[in-house]
């Protein structure tokens, strides 16, 4: 494990599930070298920023590293023994819907596999769900209702072979980059290949696309009922395959064939689209048999994303367009293991591979488990399972690897909710998130690098995570830790793992047990593994499931002859009735808040703001707005803008831009308190959720918008972490040798050199020199602070947020003895020398920033990205910049 041959992995963030040759240089450091494996199918050796920057997420700092209870460090017998006699008198005395656990879908196969089998089988609840609920839920209600099962047909080759490529609700060159990266190098290769993007904004994936619909939010299921009656119109239906293998295609149609869907005057109405734009998608959809449709969250996280998924789904079948080359529906799921969680049955409301709670299946997932006490019934989902936590149904809660405070929707209710709870455990490899905060019992996890299992990406295929550090402190595997549990509660025959070899062959011979068309038909069937030694569980390559006698190798694609998993083998056509977005605007609340992802950061930034090179892209919360309306507002740009809706507030710096629709604002789901002092959006996000799924509709919250009125606006650099607590507005980032801090106050200071002193002093004690300007009457303060000829922190302190570019200034802490020079240029933020600063990053790979990308360009002429690669190495990396280096040329 610590030498330093190379071993074969895979990524820690989305979904894509790209494989990663990892090769420890110093095991004493940590220090790895990381690279894409050019031998997994998910990526063929590309990576994205984030999973090219993976090497600096391993660093200790920050870690829990050993088990506390009420913040003090305990052994893990005490830790163990405690949460065994939590969760036994919490059963004993309120019975077992009084106990939850929330799991992750950063979590590995095995883990989740364990703490199922925990809750559903042994502690007698099904209270047991997981943030993919929050992610791809839809797709599984969607996947069920038509094929019978939650299964997604097929793989990412299909996106190289199509000749329509349709992403909706998809960011995909920021969210799922190595997939964009496949797609942009296959239209490459073959320009006739069309891209089409259905968002309401325009994103980075535009870049690609022959035509972006920028429709208006929540009305994808308008757009696709009215392609299928498009269709049917024209004959354009695969009608034996509709015969051989649907059924429900009649009722489907109808609804279709509804006034609002029934031609593409009413659809572009409804959309908000233009007809011409509406009458190219479909007439491209209609002549292109090869067409994949892409999905993801904009899709999902809808109070009818089931629908949704269902309206996209009924297109393929009643095309025949889905198992085959190049053909499909295709749900990009956002988590890393979300897949995985599925088999196992981490959803609240599946039992154990693919099985649901029909008695039949009940029965036999307790025999097969040897269970002492089967849940019979499926438990509460993730909104409702914190409601429980709030009005004190669920007692005792056990979180593992997430951060609900931050990710869920009604974010302060799960935070009060969680701080009345006495009984909150939570297991993470962090100390400290916004969640850990309300931990009664903190319980040390591993971590990437460290663990060791399987994960399962967005077409099915399942690939080992291997360990190639060891367990920093006491750090156990979630598996061990839930196992070491149930054995304390006396459930010791049925968790007695050694490894996770051997949770993974249990599961595996779970998943073909009386899996047969007479008993329980599931094609989730990996019992063609069930029988792998330690050796050759180490050595498992990437397979896509089914993996059993009929396809030992794996399979591709399913459904191309149908075999769907519904009573009478058929899939279903769902008749779909498009619903809006339930929050309302108004007057009182005028704009549509969106939520999601940005290129560089993953989550609730644990793991990628320890990377220096990930927060230099985007360094605080932002909220994108229309031009038209900041002007209405007198918002500018960069001012600070508070957004409050019936649930909770953020302040948020404002980004004008017309990628945005007027009366639409976007805000990233990443910051949290540790990062921030009001920039979590999940306070803001309506709770309410999809009917099939329970999924969060954290695409649309009706909110307000105002300028926030500062008095005074700042930055800071600082080689030491301070402490900001009662500013109303800042936010931190992690340099490679300093923090890096966005402040802006209310009242005003009366003494600024004072205030610097106090927060900025070295904690030596030791005196240090300052340089100082101030200007009383303009309301300007600078200052830095010296260690010898070593800047240690400095201070810029304005009445706007017009204040110096940060690069340079950042520059200066790789310095161990600034020049004459650059004492001088300090306090006016900017190089005396003719040393040019870089600006804002936007190549992360090989830290190039905006101003010497413009500077290039204008200077050297350069009008390709490929000639802005060979100038400055820009985009030659990872290529997730490629889209804004296109926006800059
Ligand atoms: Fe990791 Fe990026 Fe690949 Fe996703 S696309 S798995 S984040 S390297």
């Amino acid at each position: 494990m610590t030498s330093n041959r190379t071993l074969n992995t895979t990524c820690a963030y989305c979904g894509v599930g790209c494989g990663i040759q990892a090769q420890v240089l110093d095991a004493a450091t940590r220090q790895t070298r990381i690279a894409g494996d050019p031998t997994h199918p998910a990526n063929f050796g590309r990576l994205c920023s984030k999973g090219a920057a993976l090497a600096d997420t391993l660093t200790l700092q920050g870690r829990l590293l050993h088990p506390e209870v009420n913040g003090e460090t305990v052994s893990w017998d005490a830790a163990l023994d405690l949460v065994a006699t939590t969760l036994s008198a919490t059963l004993r005395e309120h019975g077992p819907e009084s106990v939850a656990f929330y799991l992750s879908g950063q979590l590995l196969t095995e883990d989740y596999y364990v703490a199922n089998k925990l809750m559903k089988g042994f502690l007698g609840s099904a209270n047991v769900d997981t943030n993919s609920r929050l992610c791809m839920s839809s797709s599984v209600a969607g996947h069920k209702r038509a094929f019978g099962a939650d299964i997604v047909p097929g793989c990412y080759e299909d996106l190289e072979l199509a000749d329509l490529i349709i992403l909706t609700g998809s960011n995909t060159a920021w969210c799922h980059p190595v997939v964009y990266q496949r797609i942009k190098a296959a239209k490459q290769q073959r320009p006739q290949m069309k891209v089409v993007v259905i968002d309401p904004r325009r994103t980075a994936t535009c870049d690609i696309a022959d035509l972006h619909l920028p429709l208006q939010p929540g009305t994808d299921a308008w757009l696709f009922n009215g392609l299928l009656a498009y269709l049917a119109r024209l004959g354009a239906l695969d009608y034996e395959y509709l015969e051989q293998h649907t059924e429900g295609f009649g009722r489907a149609i109808k609804a279709a064939r509804a006034e609002d869907t029934a031609d593409i005057v009413a659809v572009a109405r409804h959309c908000g689209l233009k007809e011409g734009e509406v009458a190219a998608f479909y007439d491209w959809f209609r002549r292109t048999p090869k067409t994949v449709t892409a999905y993801s969250q904009g899709v999902n996280q809808s109070s009818s994303g089931s629908d949704k998924v269902n309206a996209i789904i009924n297109c393929h079948l009643a095309t025949g367009r889905i198992g085959k080359p190049g053909m499909g529906p295709f749900s990009l799921t956002g988590q890393p293991n979300a897949m995985g969680g599925r088999e196992v049955g981490g959803l609240a409301n599946q039992l154990a591979a693919h099985m649901d709670f029909t008695p039949d299946n009940v029965e036999r997932v307790g025999r097969f488990w040897n269970a002492a006490r089967m849940a019979s019934q499926p438990g509460l989902k993730a909104v409702d399972l914190f409601d429980a936590v709030a009005d004190g149904r669920i007692k005792a809660i056990w979180i593992m690897g997430t951060n609900p405070v931050v990710s869920m929707p009604d974010a302060d209710k799960v935070a009060q909710a969680l701080s009345r709870c006495d009984k909150v455990i939570v297991s993470d490899c962090i100390r400290r998130t916004d969640t850990t905060e309300y931990a009664n019992i903190l319980l040390p996890a591993l971590g990437w690098g460290e663990k060791d299992g399987t994960v399962t990406n967005s077409e099915r295929r399942i690939s080992r995570q291997r360990a190639f550090l060891p367990a920093p402190g006491e750090a156990k595997a979630d598996w061990w830790i839930v196992s070491a549990v149930a054995q304390r509660m006396g459930f010791g025959a049925a968790f007695n793992y050694r490894n996770s070899r051997d949770i993974f062959i249990e599961h595996a011979a779970l998943s073909g047990f009386e899996n047969t068309p007479e008993q329980t038909e599931r094609v989730f069937d990996i019992s063609a593994l069930e029988t792998l030694t330690d050796a050759a569980y180490d050595a498992l390559e990437p397979i896509q499931w089914p993996v059993n006698a009929a396809t030992p190798q794996g399979a591709a694609r399913l459904f191309e002859d149908g075999g769907y998993l519904n009573l009478n083998h058929k899939a279903l056509l769902l008749p779909i009735t498009p619903q809006p977005p339930q929050g309302k605007r108004d007057e009182r609340m005028p704009f549509a808040l969106n939520t999601g992802r940005i290129r560089d950061q993953w989550h609730t930034m644990t793991r990628t703001a320890l990377a220096p090179q990930l927060n230099a892209h985007l360094c605080e919360p932002y909220c994108a707005i229309h031009p038209h309306d900041a002007q209405r507002l007198g918002v500018a740009q960069n001012d600070l803008v508070r957004l409050r809706s019936h649930y909770g507030a953020l302040i948020a710096r404002a980004d004008l831009t017309d990628e945005q629709q007027p009366g639409q604002l976007f805000v990233p789901m990443h910051w949290t308190a540790q990062f921030s002092a009001a920039g979590r959006v999940g306070a803001l996000v309506n709770p309410v959720t999809d009917p099939h799924s329970g999924q969060p509709e954290s695409k649309h919250t009706p909110v307000t918008l105002e300028r926030f009125e500062a008095a005074w606006h700042g930055f800071i650099f600082s080689r030491e972490e301070l402490n900001l607590e009662g500013a109303p507005y800042w936010t931190k980032i992690r340099g490679a040798r300093f923090y890096r801090y966005e402040i802006a106050g209310v009242a005003s200071v009366a003494d600024w050199s004072q205030w610097a002193r106090a927060l900025l002093s070295p904690s030596d004690q030791s005196e240090g020199e300052w340089l100082e300007y101030q200007d009383s009457a303009s309301g300007k303060y600078r200052s830095a602070c010296f260690a010898g000829d070593r800047l240690t922190a400095c201070l810029f302190i304005g009445p706007t947020p017009d204040l110096p570019e940060r690069s340079w200034l950042a520059s200066l802490f790789d310095l161990e003895a600034l020049t004459h020079n650059d004492r001088l240029g300090l306090l006016a933020g900017v190089p005396r020398s003719d040393a040019a600063h870089a600006g804002r990053t936007i190549c992360a790979c090989f830290g190039v920033g905006e101003n010497t990308l413009r500077q290039a360009i204008r200077d050297q002429g350069l009008q390709t990205v490929e000639a802005i690669g060979q100038c400055l190495n820009a985009g030659t990396n990872c290529g997730s910049c490629i889209p804004e280096l296109q926006k800059l040329l």
